[in-house]
């Protein structure tokens, strides 16, 4: 069955449009950051203006359908690569960013005065659009890994198989298949590639408002997990990462900070807030990516090491102990020193409760505020440092 490409432009145009307009709209209300301006551009100058143009061969001037057609179409193209990285928030210099599209799209007008270079100017158009899917395939495939992002790896997919159609298509022009004595020629290969790019476009469109959504509720979830003075978890956030796995072993480091209430009462809270947040910044150094650090409120701390012994636990707590102190000594005017004072309890091999293992650090940590405080203190049956 041979497929009307003109109506398949036409179709490809005001899908386009709409979809671009859509996306104008909400950059408009100031909802949704920069992505959307980009991306409806892209879609209204891509398929939307230049497929028009090119759907109206031989109805307006050669130069309308074919320099301004493939011209804008080939910019959209390389500025939906562009709004991709927008949406990464990857920086994005305008005046590269115009110099690329200029320098890739203007060059096709080399092969539009001669209609003998029919062939040479499909192949051009449809080895750029390849390399564009294929550069925004990686940006996606990027943004999976990067943000976790399941809808993004979606994205990532649904560029492959229009690379492939790019592919096939500059193939077939290379080898003189599609070259087309008439407007639209006749291909049956053309128009069902044609047709199935169209359903493509429309779904990428569906999928880059997923992402934002999907983004959105992450960034969410982490606000709602995170304490917002100093970044570390709230207890909410902790309890959603326990329990780990059975019979994983973990230690728990309960940790306060010492002489915090003659500090706030002596520099004012604003300087507290400063040391809780100094506090917040070298506990994370002194800690695995795999490790947790929790507020458990006010100056209280608690870090959830894994798959540690007992010594390393110990001696990880003494070590954020002396790296607080020699950045409280950093700190310009202070006249109250803060220290801290550390519990450590450790889980072993036995399958021990999370609620059994805190009351323990907690006890251990009182012990080192009753023996004078600025201190780690193991649990009944480990070694202090
Ligand atoms: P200790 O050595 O026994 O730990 O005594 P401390 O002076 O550190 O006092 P304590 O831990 O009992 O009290 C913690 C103080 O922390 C009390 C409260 O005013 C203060 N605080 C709680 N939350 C914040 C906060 O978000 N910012 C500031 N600046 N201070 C806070
Ligand atoms: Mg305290």
């Amino acid at each position: 069955m041979i497929l009307d490409l003109r109506t398949i432009y036409v179709v490809s145009a005001m899908t386009c449009l709409v979809l671009g307009s859509v996306h104008l709209a909400a950059f408009g209300t100031g909802r949704f950051g920069r992505w959307p301006a980009w991306w409806g551009i892209s879609n209204l100058l891509l398929i939307g203006i230049g497929s028009l143009c090119v759907s109206l061969r031989n109805f307006v001037p050669s130069f309308v359908s074919l320099d301004v057609g493939n011209v804008v179409t080939i910019a959209g193209y390389l500025l939906t690569f562009f709004s991709v990285r927008v949406f990464a928030e990857r920086l994005v210099d305008k005046r590269y960013c115009a110099l690329a599209v200029a320098g890739v799209s203007l060059p096709v007008l080399l092969f539009t005065v001669d209609p003998a270079t029919v062939s040479a100017r499909i192949f051009y158009v449809s080895i750029v659009c390849c390399l564009c899917d294929l550069a925004i395939l990686r940006e996606g495939a990027a943004i999976h890994r990067r943000e976790k992002l399941f809808s993004a790896g979606l994205l990532a997919w649904l560029y492959a198989p229009t690379a492939a159609i790019f592919l096939a298509r500059s193939l077939f022009a290379a080898s003189g298949q599609i070259a087309g004595p008439g407007a639209f020629g006749d291909s049956v290969v053309h128009g069902w590639m044609g047709a199935t790019a169209v359903v493509f476009f429309a779904l990428r469109s569906v999928v880059i408002v997923l992402m934002a959504a999907e983004r959105s509720r992450n960034k969410l979830i982490d606000l709602a997990h995170r304490d917002p003075l100093t970044g570390a978890l709230n207890r909410g956030g902790l309890a959603q990462r326990l329990p780990f796995k059975r019979a994983q072993s973990f230690a728990l480091l309960a940790i306060d900070i010492d002489n915090f209430k003659q500090l706030n009462d002596q520099h004012g809270h604003v300087l507290g807030d400063d040391i809780l947040r100094l506090f917040a910044r070298v506990a994370q150094t002194m800690l695995r990516p795999s490790d947790l650090l929790s507020r458990q409120g006010g100056d209280e701390f608690l870090a959830v090491l894994k798959d540690i012994t007992d010594a390393e636990a110990v001696q990880t707590a003494e070590s954020m102990r002396l790296a607080f102190s020699a950045a409280v000594g950093q700190v310009p005017g202070l006249t109250v020193f803060p220290t801290l004072s550390i519990g450590v309890a450790t889980s072993g091999e036995t399958d021990v409760d999370f609620e059994q293992l805190l009351r323990k650090a907690d006890e251990a940590l009182y012990a080192s505020k009753r023996r004078g405080r600025n201190r780690v203190e193991a649990s009944e049956g480990e070694q202090a440092a």
